[in-house]
């Protein structure tokens, strides 16, 4: 697979076979660094805009391709600060494979559009479900998918757009993967996940 000159992803972490971040089993990725600062952000370690790791973006989606996953979901961080990579990445994918994108961002599809930048609006036509909007604490309502309830699902195409009807319908939701150090959540959690497992007897 060819790599493009300049297509390094600055990764906060991917993983295999998440079941809480969109239809279906998923390939996730999360990026690295965000300039946005939303009071009560899930992952602030994942702000830091040299924090994370690199990846090429051929690498990435060499590990997409090998998942043989449906379906992949790009969080954050922002993934927008990086659309020419990620934008390459997933174009590699879909020359092997056809897959579906569903990406969380802090920022609106009219910010977006508004930049006028030809790597954000490459992403934007590659990507099936755009979650916008930045996380606001005081409009949590613990609901599944998103956040807060300002943030919206937005179906870019067909492929997606019964399942964009049910965000923020249900209860939220999220697994929990153990590593051989850390326990990881994945999914968007209720905002006071973390004081209920304080709760918990064994
Ligand atoms: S946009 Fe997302 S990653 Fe960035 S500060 Fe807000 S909640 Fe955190």
């Amino acid at each position: 697979m060819p790599e493009k000159e300049g297509c390094v992803l600055r990764l906060h972490g991917v993983r295999d076979g998440v079941t809480k971040l969109g239809a279906g089993v998923r390939y996730a990725v999360w990026t690295q660094g965000c300039k946005k600062r939303c009071r009560g952000c899930m992952t602030p370690e994942s702000r830091d805009m040299n924090g994370g790791y690199e990846m090429s973006a051929s690498e990435l989606a060499r590990n997409i391709i090998s998942s043989g996953r449906e379906g992949v979901t790009i969080s954050g961080g922002e993934p927008f600060l990086q659309a020419r990579a990620l934008a390459s990445a997933i174009e590699l994918v879909k020359k092997e494979r056809d897959i579906g994108v569903i990406i969380y961002t802090g920022y609106t599809l009219e910010e977006l559009c508004a930049t006028g930048d030809s790597y954000v609006l490459r992403l934007l036509e590659i990507c099936d479900l755009l979650v916008d909007g930045e996380y606001i604490d005081e409009l949590n309502d613990g609901m599944n998918l998103r956040g807060s309830s300002n943030q919206r699902a937005l179906a870019l195409t067909e492929r997606y757009a019964q399942s964009a009807a049910e965000y923020g319908t249900k209860k939220a939701e999220f697994e929990l993967f153990w590593g051989a150090e850390k326990i990881s959540i994945v999914g968007i959690p209720p905002k006071d996940m973390l004081e209920r497992f304080k709760n918990i007897e064994f």
